[in-house]
Protein backbone atom coordinates (compact mmCIF):
# COMPACT_ATOMS: atom_id res chain seq x y z
CA UNK A 1 0.00 0.00 0.00
CA UNK A 2 0.75 3.67 -0.81
CA UNK A 3 1.91 5.19 2.29
CA UNK A 4 -0.61 8.29 3.31
CA UNK A 5 0.81 11.27 5.04
CA UNK A 6 -1.82 13.05 7.37
CA UNK A 7 0.85 15.96 8.95
CA UNK A 8 0.63 18.87 6.51
CA UNK A 9 0.76 20.79 9.47
CA UNK A 10 4.56 19.74 10.16
CA UNK A 11 5.72 19.97 6.86
CA UNK A 12 4.48 19.81 3.11
CA UNK A 13 6.06 18.07 0.15
CA UNK A 14 7.45 20.68 -2.26
CA UNK A 15 5.29 21.31 -5.31
CA UNK A 16 7.10 20.48 -8.93
CA UNK A 17 6.32 23.59 -10.11
CA UNK A 18 8.13 24.66 -7.21
CA UNK A 19 11.33 22.73 -7.35
CA UNK A 20 11.45 23.96 -11.07
CA UNK A 21 11.13 27.54 -10.73
CA UNK A 22 13.85 27.13 -8.14
CA UNK A 23 16.39 25.24 -10.14
CA UNK A 24 18.08 27.66 -12.08
CA UNK A 25 19.25 29.29 -8.67
CA UNK A 26 21.78 26.70 -7.98
CA UNK A 27 24.48 26.30 -9.96
CA UNK A 28 23.02 28.37 -13.33
CA UNK A 29 22.39 31.66 -11.92
CA UNK A 30 24.66 31.08 -8.94
CA UNK A 31 25.50 34.53 -8.10
CA UNK A 32 25.78 36.29 -4.66
CA UNK A 33 22.95 39.23 -5.08
CA UNK A 34 24.93 41.47 -3.61
CA UNK A 35 27.71 41.29 -6.24
CA UNK A 36 27.89 43.53 -8.71
CA UNK A 37 28.76 41.95 -12.16
CA UNK A 38 26.15 40.17 -14.12
CA UNK A 39 25.97 36.83 -12.09
CA UNK A 40 25.19 39.20 -9.16
CA UNK A 41 22.05 41.10 -11.08
CA UNK A 42 20.54 38.24 -11.67
CA UNK A 43 20.58 36.62 -8.32
CA UNK A 44 19.15 40.09 -7.10
CA UNK A 45 16.57 40.22 -10.22
CA UNK A 46 15.41 36.87 -9.11
CA UNK A 47 15.52 38.02 -5.86
CA UNK A 48 13.53 41.25 -6.03
CA UNK A 49 11.03 39.44 -8.05
CA UNK A 50 10.34 37.06 -5.20
CA UNK A 51 9.97 39.96 -2.84
CA UNK A 52 7.34 41.34 -5.25
CA UNK A 53 5.86 38.14 -5.31
CA UNK A 54 5.50 37.80 -1.69
CA UNK A 55 4.67 41.53 -0.85
CA UNK A 56 1.55 41.46 -3.37
CA UNK A 57 0.05 38.26 -2.14
CA UNK A 58 0.00 40.07 1.42
CA UNK A 59 -0.70 43.66 0.50
CA UNK A 60 3.12 45.04 1.46
CA UNK A 61 5.33 46.98 -0.14
CA UNK A 62 8.34 44.66 -1.17
CA UNK A 63 10.95 46.91 0.62
CA UNK A 64 8.79 45.22 3.83
CA UNK A 65 9.56 41.46 3.40
CA UNK A 66 12.68 40.28 5.14
CA UNK A 67 13.40 36.89 4.08
CA UNK A 68 14.25 34.93 6.94
CA UNK A 69 16.05 31.29 7.39
CA UNK A 70 12.86 30.14 8.88
CA UNK A 71 9.55 30.71 10.54
CA UNK A 72 11.62 30.40 13.70
CA UNK A 73 13.64 33.05 12.80
CA UNK A 74 11.46 35.52 11.80
CA UNK A 75 9.48 34.68 15.04
CA UNK A 76 12.85 35.45 16.82
CA UNK A 77 13.41 38.38 15.00
CA UNK A 78 10.30 39.77 15.58
CA UNK A 79 10.35 39.33 19.54
CA UNK A 80 14.17 40.09 19.68
CA UNK A 81 14.17 43.33 17.17
CA UNK A 82 11.12 44.80 18.68
CA UNK A 83 12.80 43.92 22.54
CA UNK A 84 15.88 45.29 20.82
CA UNK A 85 14.90 48.95 19.15
CA UNK A 86 12.14 49.34 22.26
CA UNK A 87 15.14 49.27 25.08
CA UNK A 88 17.45 51.30 22.88
CA UNK A 89 15.18 54.09 22.11
CA UNK A 90 14.27 54.26 26.07
CA UNK A 91 17.69 54.53 26.97
CA UNK A 92 18.26 57.16 24.37
CA UNK A 93 15.20 59.14 26.49
CA UNK A 94 16.88 58.08 29.60
CA UNK A 95 14.04 56.75 31.00
CA UNK A 96 14.48 54.92 34.19
CA UNK A 97 12.96 51.65 33.49
CA UNK A 98 13.38 50.65 29.81
CA UNK A 99 12.37 47.08 29.57
CA UNK A 100 9.42 46.43 27.48
CA UNK A 101 6.00 44.54 28.48
CA UNK A 102 5.45 41.70 25.93
CA UNK A 103 2.15 40.11 25.32
CA UNK A 104 1.44 36.88 24.04
CA UNK A 105 -1.13 33.95 23.49
CA UNK A 106 -0.85 30.91 26.08
CA UNK A 107 -0.84 28.91 22.67
CA UNK A 108 2.07 30.15 20.63
CA UNK A 109 4.18 27.87 18.86
CA UNK A 110 7.20 27.18 20.81
CA UNK A 111 9.39 29.44 18.66
CA UNK A 112 7.11 32.52 20.15
CA UNK A 113 6.75 31.08 23.24
CA UNK A 114 9.98 30.56 24.28
CA UNK A 115 11.62 33.45 22.78
CA UNK A 116 9.20 35.51 25.06
CA UNK A 117 10.76 33.40 28.21
CA UNK A 118 14.60 34.15 27.01
CA UNK A 119 13.30 37.71 26.50
CA UNK A 120 11.63 37.52 30.41
CA UNK A 121 15.32 36.17 31.40
CA UNK A 122 16.33 39.80 30.01
CA UNK A 123 14.32 41.60 31.73
CA UNK A 124 10.74 41.77 29.51
CA UNK A 125 7.73 41.69 31.49
CA UNK A 126 5.78 38.85 29.64
CA UNK A 127 2.53 38.46 29.66
CA UNK A 128 0.43 35.60 28.69
CA UNK A 129 -2.80 35.63 28.07
CA UNK A 130 -4.91 32.83 28.51
CA UNK A 131 -7.39 31.09 25.87
CA UNK A 132 -10.88 29.78 25.84
CA UNK A 133 -11.84 26.16 26.14
CA UNK A 134 -12.34 26.11 22.28
CA UNK A 135 -8.64 27.52 22.24
CA UNK A 136 -9.66 31.43 21.18
CA UNK A 137 -7.37 34.61 22.89
CA UNK A 138 -9.25 36.10 25.55
CA UNK A 139 -9.72 39.67 24.10
CA UNK A 140 -10.95 41.24 27.02
CA UNK A 141 -7.50 39.85 29.39
CA UNK A 142 -5.02 41.10 26.59
CA UNK A 143 -6.49 44.63 26.57
CA UNK A 144 -6.52 44.75 30.28
CA UNK A 145 -2.86 43.49 29.84
CA UNK A 146 -2.19 46.38 27.64
CA UNK A 147 -0.16 49.46 29.69
CA UNK A 148 2.33 52.21 29.19
CA UNK A 149 5.21 50.48 28.65
CA UNK A 150 3.69 47.54 26.46
CA UNK A 151 6.34 47.45 23.22
CA UNK A 152 4.55 44.25 21.48
CA UNK A 153 1.48 41.87 21.01
CA UNK A 154 1.83 38.37 19.36
CA UNK A 155 -1.23 36.06 18.34
CA UNK A 156 -0.87 33.49 15.72
CA UNK A 157 -3.23 33.26 13.00
CA UNK A 158 -4.13 29.94 13.26
CA UNK A 159 -2.73 27.41 15.81
CA UNK A 160 -0.75 24.63 14.62
CA UNK A 161 -1.77 21.47 16.81
CA UNK A 162 -5.72 22.78 16.71
CA UNK A 163 -6.10 24.62 13.70
CA UNK A 164 -8.08 27.06 15.36
CA UNK A 165 -8.32 30.37 13.92
CA UNK A 166 -8.03 33.37 15.90
CA UNK A 167 -9.68 36.86 15.67
CA UNK A 168 -6.31 38.55 14.30
CA UNK A 169 -8.20 41.69 12.61
CA UNK A 170 -10.21 42.28 16.07
CA UNK A 171 -7.13 42.34 18.41
CA UNK A 172 -5.29 44.41 16.19
CA UNK A 173 -7.78 47.10 16.10
CA UNK A 174 -7.84 46.93 19.99
CA UNK A 175 -4.05 47.21 19.78
CA UNK A 176 -4.65 50.39 17.56
CA UNK A 177 -6.92 52.02 19.39
CA UNK A 178 -4.54 51.42 22.55
CA UNK A 179 -1.40 52.74 20.29
CA UNK A 180 -2.88 56.02 19.14
CA UNK A 181 -0.52 58.28 17.54
CA UNK A 182 2.49 56.48 19.45
CA UNK A 183 4.77 53.87 17.73
CA UNK A 184 4.01 51.41 20.37
CA UNK A 185 2.56 48.60 20.88
CA UNK A 186 3.25 46.86 17.61
CA UNK A 187 1.09 43.54 16.83
CA UNK A 188 2.81 40.60 15.67
CA UNK A 189 1.07 37.58 13.61
CA UNK A 190 2.49 34.26 12.93
CA UNK A 191 0.15 33.17 10.21
CA UNK A 192 2.93 30.04 9.40
CA UNK A 193 -0.23 27.90 9.87
CA UNK A 194 -3.09 30.26 8.13
CA UNK A 195 -1.71 31.13 5.02
CA UNK A 196 -2.87 27.80 3.19
CA UNK A 197 -6.47 28.28 3.61
CA UNK A 198 -6.78 31.79 5.35
CA UNK A 199 -6.46 35.32 2.70
CA UNK A 200 -3.09 37.05 4.61
CA UNK A 201 -3.46 41.02 3.93
CA UNK A 202 -1.24 43.07 6.01
CA UNK A 203 -3.60 46.08 5.84
CA UNK A 204 -7.19 44.23 5.96
CA UNK A 205 -5.60 42.25 9.40
CA UNK A 206 -3.84 45.90 10.33
CA UNK A 207 -0.93 44.17 11.37
CA UNK A 208 2.96 45.62 11.99
CA UNK A 209 4.42 42.20 12.03
CA UNK A 210 3.90 38.62 10.24
CA UNK A 211 5.70 35.61 9.84
CA UNK A 212 5.13 33.83 6.67
CA UNK A 213 6.79 29.72 6.16
CA UNK A 214 7.64 28.28 2.61
CA UNK A 215 7.77 24.67 4.25
CA UNK A 216 4.32 24.85 5.32
CA UNK A 217 2.89 25.70 1.60
CA UNK A 218 4.60 23.51 -0.75
CA UNK A 219 7.95 25.55 -0.95
CA UNK A 220 10.98 24.44 0.24
CA UNK A 221 12.79 23.85 3.90
CA UNK A 222 15.13 26.36 5.13
CA UNK A 223 13.30 29.94 4.29
CA UNK A 224 10.40 31.87 5.51
CA UNK A 225 9.98 35.61 5.88
CA UNK A 226 8.73 38.28 8.42
CA UNK A 227 6.84 41.21 6.93
CA UNK A 228 7.94 44.68 8.90
CA UNK A 229 5.67 47.75 8.69
CA UNK A 230 7.66 50.54 7.77
CA UNK A 231 7.57 54.38 7.23
CA UNK A 232 9.00 56.62 4.81
CA UNK A 233 11.17 59.13 6.34
CA UNK A 234 12.78 61.77 3.11
CA UNK A 235 13.69 59.25 1.09
CA UNK A 236 14.67 56.52 3.51
CA UNK A 237 12.57 53.98 4.75
CA UNK A 238 12.47 53.35 8.41
CA UNK A 239 11.47 49.91 10.59
CA UNK A 240 10.47 49.73 13.87
CA UNK A 241 12.50 46.69 14.89
CA UNK A 242 16.53 46.50 15.12
CA UNK A 243 18.48 43.27 13.55
CA UNK A 244 19.14 39.80 15.50
CA UNK A 245 21.74 38.86 13.08
CA UNK A 246 23.85 41.26 11.73
CA UNK A 247 26.49 41.36 9.38
CA UNK A 248 26.69 42.42 5.59
CA UNK A 249 23.53 44.58 6.16
CA UNK A 250 21.36 42.14 3.58
CA UNK A 251 17.82 42.36 3.76
CA UNK A 252 17.27 46.60 4.41
CA UNK A 253 20.06 45.71 7.43
CA UNK A 254 17.38 43.86 9.24
CA UNK A 255 18.40 40.07 8.06
CA UNK A 256 22.23 39.72 7.51
CA UNK A 257 23.46 36.72 5.54
CA UNK A 258 23.76 36.47 1.86
CA UNK A 259 19.98 35.60 0.55
CA UNK A 260 18.97 32.12 -0.33
CA UNK A 261 17.33 33.07 -4.08
CA UNK A 262 16.71 29.65 -4.64
CA UNK A 263 14.63 29.51 -1.67
CA UNK A 264 13.23 32.80 -2.13
CA UNK A 265 12.23 31.74 -6.08
CA UNK A 266 10.47 28.92 -4.92
CA UNK A 267 8.80 30.46 -1.57
CA UNK A 268 7.98 33.00 -3.95
CA UNK A 269 6.38 29.97 -6.58
CA UNK A 270 4.01 28.27 -3.62
CA UNK A 271 2.64 31.60 -2.89
CA UNK A 272 1.33 32.20 -6.10
CA UNK A 273 0.06 28.59 -6.26
CA UNK A 274 -1.56 29.22 -2.39
CA UNK A 275 -3.12 32.39 -4.21
CA UNK A 276 -4.46 30.67 -6.95
CA UNK A 277 -6.14 27.72 -5.30
CA UNK A 278 -6.70 29.15 -1.83
CA UNK A 279 -10.68 28.91 -1.85
CA UNK A 280 -11.24 26.05 -4.07
CA UNK A 281 -8.66 24.00 -1.85
CA UNK A 282 -10.05 25.41 1.41
CA UNK A 283 -13.60 24.29 0.71
CA UNK A 284 -12.48 20.57 -0.67
CA UNK A 285 -10.77 19.88 2.28
CA UNK A 286 -13.23 21.12 4.96
CA UNK A 287 -15.60 18.69 3.70
CA UNK A 288 -12.86 15.78 4.16
CA UNK A 289 -12.29 17.22 7.51
CA UNK A 290 -16.01 16.92 8.08
CA UNK A 291 -16.21 13.84 6.92
CA UNK A 292 -13.10 12.73 9.03
CA UNK A 293 -14.81 14.32 11.90
CA UNK A 294 -17.92 12.67 11.86
CA UNK A 295 -16.36 9.46 10.97
CA UNK A 296 -14.03 9.37 13.83
CA UNK A 297 -16.75 10.31 16.49
CA UNK A 298 -18.64 7.02 14.87
CA UNK A 299 -15.65 4.72 15.50
CA UNK A 300 -14.92 5.83 18.64
CA UNK A 301 -18.20 7.19 20.40
CA UNK A 302 -15.97 9.00 23.52
CA UNK A 303 -13.70 10.99 21.11
CA UNK A 304 -14.10 14.57 20.88
CA UNK A 305 -12.76 17.24 18.81
CA UNK A 306 -10.03 19.62 20.46
CA UNK A 307 -10.78 23.58 19.35
CA UNK A 308 -13.72 25.29 18.04
CA UNK A 309 -15.46 23.54 15.61
CA UNK A 310 -16.22 25.92 13.18
CA UNK A 311 -13.32 28.69 13.70
CA UNK A 312 -10.63 26.08 12.37
CA UNK A 313 -8.42 25.75 9.33
CA UNK A 314 -9.93 23.21 6.84
CA UNK A 315 -6.99 20.49 6.94
CA UNK A 316 -7.06 20.14 10.73
CA UNK A 317 -8.53 17.32 12.95
CA UNK A 318 -6.91 17.26 16.61
CA UNK A 319 -9.35 14.22 18.60
CA UNK A 320 -8.63 13.05 22.18
CA UNK A 321 -9.72 9.60 21.57
CA UNK A 322 -10.41 7.96 24.97
CA UNK A 323 -8.15 5.32 26.49
CA UNK A 324 -5.92 5.13 23.79
CA UNK A 325 -2.32 7.78 24.19
CA UNK A 326 -1.39 9.48 21.14
CA UNK A 327 2.09 8.02 21.19
CA UNK A 328 0.12 4.35 20.65
CA UNK A 329 -1.89 5.02 17.89
CA UNK A 330 0.39 7.18 15.91
CA UNK A 331 3.09 3.78 16.02
CA UNK A 332 -0.02 1.64 15.06
CA UNK A 333 -0.87 3.74 11.87
CA UNK A 334 2.53 4.02 10.92
CA UNK A 335 2.71 -0.13 11.06
CA UNK A 336 -0.39 0.60 8.40
CA UNK A 337 1.57 2.86 6.52
CA UNK A 338 -0.34 5.81 7.30
CA UNK A 339 1.33 8.88 9.08
CA UNK A 340 -0.16 11.11 11.50
CA UNK A 341 1.05 13.40 14.64
CA UNK A 342 0.20 14.27 18.12
CA UNK A 343 0.38 18.06 18.13
CA UNK A 344 3.54 20.22 17.26
CA UNK A 345 6.46 18.32 15.47
CA UNK A 346 9.13 20.24 17.01
CA UNK A 347 7.70 18.46 20.62
CA UNK A 348 6.71 14.93 18.94
CA UNK A 349 9.83 13.72 20.85
CA UNK A 350 8.88 15.39 24.42
CA UNK A 351 7.43 13.46 27.09
CA UNK A 352 5.35 16.56 28.08
CA UNK A 353 1.88 17.04 27.19
CA UNK A 354 0.99 19.55 25.15
CA UNK A 355 1.01 23.71 26.22
CA UNK A 356 -1.93 24.32 23.97
CA UNK A 357 -4.31 21.47 24.67
CA UNK A 358 -3.30 22.24 28.97
CA UNK A 359 -3.96 25.96 28.01
CA UNK A 360 -7.77 25.08 26.50
CA UNK A 361 -8.18 23.38 29.98
CA UNK A 362 -7.54 20.03 28.88
CA UNK A 363 -6.48 17.56 31.48
CA UNK A 364 -3.15 15.06 31.05
CA UNK A 365 -5.23 12.97 29.86
CA UNK A 366 -7.06 14.45 26.95
CA UNK A 367 -3.70 15.73 26.30
CA UNK A 368 -2.04 13.01 26.15
CA UNK A 369 -4.38 10.98 24.19
CA UNK A 370 -5.24 13.29 21.43
CA UNK A 371 -3.78 12.89 18.02
CA UNK A 372 -3.91 15.99 15.15
CA UNK A 373 -4.58 14.73 11.59
CA UNK A 374 -3.49 17.34 8.91
CA UNK A 375 -5.29 16.88 5.24
CA UNK A 376 -3.31 18.41 2.43
CA UNK A 377 -3.07 18.58 -1.29
CA UNK A 378 -2.12 14.61 -1.99
CA UNK A 379 -5.64 14.05 0.55
CA UNK A 380 -8.61 12.28 -1.53
CA UNK A 381 -11.27 10.25 -0.31
CA UNK A 382 -9.93 7.05 -1.02
CA UNK A 383 -6.39 8.31 1.56
CA UNK A 384 -8.85 9.28 3.94
CA UNK A 385 -11.23 6.08 3.99
CA UNK A 386 -7.81 3.95 4.01
CA UNK A 387 -7.06 6.35 7.28
CA UNK A 388 -10.49 5.56 8.57
CA UNK A 389 -10.14 1.40 8.50
CA UNK A 390 -6.71 1.64 9.84
CA UNK A 391 -7.98 3.61 12.51
CA UNK A 392 -11.04 0.73 13.26
CA UNK A 393 -8.32 -1.95 13.58
CA UNK A 394 -6.95 0.06 16.84
CA UNK A 395 -10.53 0.00 18.40
N1 LIG B 1 5.03 28.85 13.74
C1 LIG B 1 4.11 27.91 13.57
C2 LIG B 1 2.68 28.21 13.83
C3 LIG B 1 4.50 26.63 13.14
O1 LIG B 1 3.57 25.68 12.99
C4 LIG B 1 5.86 26.36 12.92
C5 LIG B 1 6.31 25.01 12.52
O2 LIG B 1 5.74 24.02 12.90
C6 LIG B 1 6.79 27.40 13.10
C7 LIG B 1 6.34 28.63 13.51
C8 LIG B 1 8.25 27.19 12.90
O3 LIG B 1 8.56 26.88 11.59
P1 LIG B 1 10.06 26.41 11.22
O4 LIG B 1 10.30 25.15 11.99
O5 LIG B 1 10.02 26.23 9.75
O6 LIG B 1 10.97 27.49 11.64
Amino acid sequence: MKPIYLDYAATTPVDPRVLEAMKPYWNGEFGNPGSLHSFGQKASGALFSARQIVAGAIGAKYEEVIFTGSATEANNLALGGVMRRYVREQLKAKVKNPMPRIIISAIEHESVLKTAHDLARDGANVVIVPVSKEGVVDIKKLKEALNERIALVSVMTANNETGTIQPIAEIAKAVREFRGERVWPLFHTDAVQAFNYVKCNVNELGVDLMTLSAQKIYGPKGVGCLYVRSSKRGNFRTYPIDPVLTGGGQEQGLRSGTENVAGAAGFAKAVELVEASREKEAARLTKLRDICIRSIKKIWPGAKLNGDAKKRLPNNVNMYVPGKSAEEMIVALDLQGIAVSSGSACTARSPEPSHVLLAMGASKEVAKNSIRITLGRQTGEKDLAAFLAALKKLR
